[in-house]
């Protein structure tokens, strides 16, 4: 039999990551285009139907062998109707019927998500999910991105909006500005950006010393891994700002697995690097807060898919649909 492959699209304000995979989860073939913003964003799809046709060439494969596209796009996605409900950076106005706009340019069968949604399904198909049906997926990058599975499917909620983990109050007073234009949430101290924010404040409250304050004089700033190295190697400002970062995490994901008392609690994203530091100080505060029936069933675990996890998402999509 001729192969047989689907495409998983990961569009992101810079880069759009695409893959060809089977339809066991095995990725054939990845790559990466610019995301041409320009134009209203009018060219983002017909880009992307262009690099798949070009590769499909360039790979000697014919255009059959390809049955659909699934997609993650940076915004609320109604999934029934795959309009994308507003996003910021790509140039689309509100609204955009995304699946629609693939589909013509691709003349191929589309499914469209939320990345951090797809994020969330790769993991469940391919990564630390391993097969869980009830999961949910935290993603801590440049913000914190959120997807809940309940049997098998995304939770999408009434408008695509279910899973903003990222956007649960953490800070209920004075806490820093987020940009979904509230203020303290979760995303303002546990994204990369955010704990770079929380060791800037401690670090210019006034002589600090140790490994941070000396790698912020030696480079001029510094990013979350530093702050995690350095806690590692014992430095006493670092561990303040690891302490306070995993008390909201733990506290928020342990409230959100008394809800739901999920298989498991993956952490993906940059910041999920940190590794054993983060997931031990995290898995502390969860066993705090979380009920005795949820602690003993609902376990947390770091993602292994790292950037693949998107693409991965929204391929299982696509084969979803096929196959129903
Ligand atoms: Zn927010």
């Amino acid at each position: 039999m001729a192969n047989q492959w689907i495409a998983g699209v990961d569009l992101g304000g810079t880069t759009t990551k695409i893959a060809f995979i089977t339809m066991d989860g095995d990725i054939i073939h990845k790559w990466e285009i610019p995301t041409d913003n320009s134009n209203e964003g009018q060219n983002i799809t017909t880009n992307i139907a262009k690099a798949i046709n070009e590769k499909m060439n360039e790979l000697g494969e014919s255009k059959d062998n390809l049955l659909g596209i699934g997609m993650g796009a940076p915004g609320p996605v109604d999934y029934e109707t795959g309009i994308i409900l507003n996003v910021v950076n790509l140039g689309w106005q509100d609204n955009y019927p995304l699946k629609e706009s693939i589909e013509a340019a691709a003349s191929l069968p589309a499914a469209v998500e939320n990345d951090a949604n797809c994020a969330a399904l790769g993991e469940m198909w391919q990564g630390a999910g391993n097969g869980a049906k009830n999961l949910v997926c935290v993603t801590l990058g440049t913000g914190v991105g959120g997807g809940v599975i309940a049997n098998g499917s995304i939770v999408q909620g009434k408008n695509g909006a279910a899973g903003e983990i990222g956007h649960i109050t953490v800070i209920p007073d004075g806490g820093a500005p987020c940009n979904c234009g509230k203020t303290g949430c979760l995303e303002t101290v546990a994204s990369a950006t955010g704990i770079v924010r929380l060791a800037n404040e401690e670090l210019l409250k006034g002589e600090a010393k140790g490994e941070l304050a000396e790698r912020l004089a030696a480079n001029g700033k510094i990013t979350s891994k530093d702050v995690f190295e350095s806690a590692e190697n014992g430095d006493a400002l670092a561990n303040k700002i690891l302490k306070e970062v995993t008390f909201h995490l733990g506290f928020v994901l342990a409230s959100i697995a008394n809800t739901l008392n999920p298989d498991k609690i993956v952490l993906g994203g940059g910041v999920s690097k940190a590794g054993s530091i983060l997931l031990d100080a995290v898995n502390e505060n969860f066993a705090k807060f979380a009920f005795s029936a949820v602690r003993d069933s609902t376990k947390l675990a770091l993602a292994t898919l790292g950037n693949d996890a998107g693409v991965l998402g929204a391929a299982w999509l696509i084969k979803n649909k096929l196959n129903r």
